[in-house]
């Protein structure tokens, strides 16, 4: 099941980088690992591993963490852990001890809270910048202006516990490919607007939307039912 999708996807995924002269060494694979078990991740990684393809786990709720803790080999075998949820103030220091890298600084009190919890247990936290491209009001992120964005940057800069590494989004929930792929462009016109060398990630796509992602430059895919099916919310 899961190795047939696995199968499906990558395909997709490799075309679509030829189509804008990359490889699959220009991408990271971010399996979105919400309301799947430990068992599931870990045969995904290894099932993607056995291709020869290196993913990481992004994990969008603080209340899953604990069954990351059973995959601390990975962990420890290279497997990178990232945060990719909404930011709740008094999970900071959970979310910050979890993430090698923080994709959802999307507010200043995001920011704030992650770079206290850093500092305090004397971290320098990796992060991205979630912007709002798409519009959307039920969607985080700072508004896509570059003044603005150049300020979070500077922000980022001055602390001596945040690493700036670029910048994230989730494309516009539409059918209209047009839209989806004007949200994600913006993305990349902000970073390239911003022009700092070590700002240069760019965390968009999921399932629905990897391929235009990946055609508009993205860095990060963030690949959830493409790989373990539908999600099942009700256990
Ligand atoms: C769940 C999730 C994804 C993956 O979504 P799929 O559509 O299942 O691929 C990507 N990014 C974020 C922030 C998510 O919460």
């Amino acid at each position: 099941m899961m190795s047939e999708k696995i199968d499906e996807l990558l395909p997709r995924i490799e075309a679509a980088l030829a189509r804008g002269g990359r490889s699959m060494d220009d991408l990271l694979i971010l399996l979105a690992t919400k309301t799947r078990t430990a068992q599931e991740i870990r045969e995904a990684v290894e099932l993607f591993e056995k291709r020869g393809v290196k993913v990481d786990v992004g994990e969008n709720r603080q209340q899953e963490f604990a069954k990351h803790a059973e995959l601390e080999d990975l962990h420890e075998a290279g497997v990178m852990r990232h945060y990719i949820g909404t930011i709740q103030s008094n999970k900071a220091r959970d979310i910050s001890r979890f993430a090698d890298l923080v994709h959802s600084i999307d507010r200043e009190s995001a920011l704030t809270s992650i770079e206290k919890r850093a500092a305090n247990d004397g971290k320098v936290q990796r992060v991205l910048i979630q912007v709002n491209t798409s519009g959307e009001e039920s969607k985080g992120g700072y508004e896509p202006d570059l003044g603005v964005l150049r300020e979070v940057a500077e922000r980022c800069a001055e602390s001596d516990s945040l690493a700036l590494e670029g910048l994230m989004t989730i494309g516009t929930n539409t059918d209209d490919e047009v839209e989806i792929r004007r949200s994600l462009r913006q993305l990349r016109e902000l970073r390239d607007g911003l022009g700092i060398e070590a700002v240069k990630e760019l965390s968009m796509g999921m399932s629905n939307d990897l391929e235009i992602a990946i055609e508009e430059g993205a860095t990060i895919v963030r690949v959830g039912s493409a790989v373990f099916g539908p999600r099942d919310y009700s256990h």
